[in-house]
């Protein structure tokens, strides 16, 4: 693999031990992310795509396999990585600002600066007025929009994103879908996105991965390009390539299913 890429996966294996027995994994899963990529991952359920997450996080040490490091600058530090969960966990007792800096809080980095981020970012995510509400008093849509506010805090150089609309209702993914890849395009950050929604895959991503049932692997890579009106995602799905892209996908997914 070329050294565009800013991360790479070579030949990652993985298998849970418990009392029950050993579940298998991942096995030789290898594919890079080139630095301010937005790249999907999509594969049949329990096939192993949340414990890929944690290995790139650093939470999991990987059995076999290598992770390398290839930063734009030429330098190999990991990149800081932010991690955002199917489930929002916000914490009720405290305030929506609260939450969002509860990052910086932990890591010792509530400076100024960061508090003129937060800020700003919930003004782009319109939870400014909201700020000191509690989570229950907002509407899933938008506590998801915080959780991404207290990820986006930090300013991670690699987003990893688990499924993080699936707690949603349709109508509300798809805007805070929309919503929040327009944010992160304009920060330029580089994404792997976890998602089941082909649909969504499609109309996000620069490039899909699609990944074998388990112990999964990397089945096929497919780089999207589609011709917009604007570069919205609800756009994406009316684009021209739109369908033939959904087909060749749903019918990989078919197959990996099937194998
Ligand atoms: P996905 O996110 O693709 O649905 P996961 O990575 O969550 O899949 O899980 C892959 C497989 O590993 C599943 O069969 C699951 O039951 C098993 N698994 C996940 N976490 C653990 C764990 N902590 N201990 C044992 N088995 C696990
Ligand atoms: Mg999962």
């Amino acid at each position: 693999m070329s050294t565009d890429y800013m991360l790479q996966l070579q030949n990652i294996s993985y298998s849970y031990h418990t009392l029950h027995g050993e579940t298998h994994v991942l096995q030789n899963l290898s594919f890079g992310v080139k630095d301010g990529e937005f790249v999907a991952v999509v594969g049949p359920s329990g096939c192993g795509k949340s414990t890929l997450l944690s290995i790139i996080s650093g939470l999991l040490a990987p059995e076999s396999g290598t992770i390398i490091v290839n930063n734009p600058d030429g330098s190999i530090h990991y990149p800081k990585v932010g991690y955002m969960l199917q489930r929002d966990h916000l914490f009720e007792w405290r305030s929506i600002y609260k939450n969002v800096i509860l990052g910086l809080e932990i890591n010792d980095m509530l400076t100024q600066e960061r508090k003129d981020y937060v800020n700003r970012l919930l003004e782009d995510y319109d939870l400014y007025n909201f700020r000191d509400k509690r989570p229950s008093e907002l509407s899933g849509g938008m506590k998801q929009r915080a959780a991404l506010i207290r990820t986006l805090a930090l300013d991670p150089q690699l987003l990893l994103l688990d499924e993080p609309f699936s707690a949603l209702d349709y109508q509300t993914r798809l805007s805070v879908s929309a919503d929040i890849c327009k944010l992160i395009r304009r920060t330029g950050k580089t994404v792997l996105l976890i998602t089941h929604d082909l649909s969504e895959a499609i109309s996000l991503a620069d490039r899909i991965v699609v990944l074998t049932k388990r112990p999964a692997t990397v089945k096929c890579e497919m780089d999207i390009h589609l011709t917009l009106a604007d570069d919205s995602p609800l756009a994406a799905r009316n684009a021209p390539e739109f369908a033939g892209y959904f087909n060749k996908l749903w019918e990989e997914m078919r197959n990996a299913e099937n194998e």
